[in-house]
């Protein structure tokens, strides 16, 4: 279940990855992994170039189906797999795309990591309420994580106190603003200084909508600009962003497609 790219392969680690955001399984059952997920989605690496191949989108929606049909044996095999003496004192990154999407997904990966004292895991994250209620009491020893911007609770989000991430546009605005890239290994986010700066995939037309922005400044907007409807009492008009799906129903509540006034390519 566990895997390598690249990327992870090159610091040593491996990830585990759901199929990213909303979407429908073959057998028509439709799915949210990302209910936190607010801008992000627009721009979002997931959903695009090799994640969309049918063989790669395949086995993401295997790994969901195993998560959504037999939580307890999910839990059981991925406890099993960590055993393998490869990944002793080794880092787990959970989600190269999706996230906690439900509490009892987030306890079963705690159990996991309990389970697994020798076996290092991190993540991001845009589930900033669940992780408060869930996580932060008492967090396992073996397991570190950083919030990300971009999500429906940004503003749940103190940069004085939590760690967190935010997308770029490129290198040269991380240090302007005085963060720090995680680009040279991805463990940074989690182990580097706390302020954790991204830059932004170089695919043309995410950089066209991320218009110079970070996705804290952009979520940013749009939540003001949602408020500012919800305060005059006015209904935003609604606009589709390219590139994405019509809105399913999805198994829990996620943000619709049709976002007021993003500033969409
Ligand atoms: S949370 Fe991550 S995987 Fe999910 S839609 Fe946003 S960028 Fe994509």
């Amino acid at each position: 279940m566990l895997t390598q790219n690249r990327e992870m392969r090159a610091i040593g680690a491996w990830n585990w990855t759901l199929p990213a955001w909303a979407g429908r399984l073959p057998d028509g059952r439709t799915y949210n992994t990302c209910p936190s997920a607010g801008i992000c989605r627009h721009v979002c690496y997931a959903r695009h170039g090799t994640y969309t191949w049918p063989v790669v989108k395949a086995k993401h929606e295997a790994n969901l189906r195993f998560v959504l049909d037999d939580l307890p044996a999910w839990e059981q095999a991925m406890i099993s797999e960590l055993g393998a003496e490869k990944f002793r004192r080794v880092w787990i990154r959970i989600h190269d795309s999706g996230d906690f999407f439900t509490d009892a997904y987030t306890r079963s990966w705690l159990r996991v990591i309990r389970a697994r004292p020798e076996v290092n895991f991190y993540a991001y994250t845009k589930e900033v309420a669940r992780f408060r209620a869930l996580v932060e009491p008492a967090p396992p020893d073996n397991f570190l994580w950083v919030f990300s911007y971009g999500g429906t609770q940004d503003t749940a989000l103190d940069p004085e106190q939590d760690r967190v991430a935010d997308v770029f546009p490129d290198e040269e605005s991380i240090a302007a603003a005085g963060w720090h890239s995680q680009e040279a290994n991805d463990l940074l986010a989690v182990l580097g200084p706390r302020l954790v700066g991204i830059p932004a995939n170089r695919i043309p037309h995410f950089l066209k909508r991320l218009n110079g922005r970070t996705f804290r400044s952009w979520q940013a907007e749009v939540d003001a600009e949602r408020h500012a409807h919800i305060r005059s009492g006015t209904r935003p008009a609604l606009r589709v962003i390219p590139g994405d799906q019509p809105r399913l129903p999805a198994q829990s509540e996620g943000p619709s497609v049709l976002e007021p006034h993003e500033r969409a390519a």
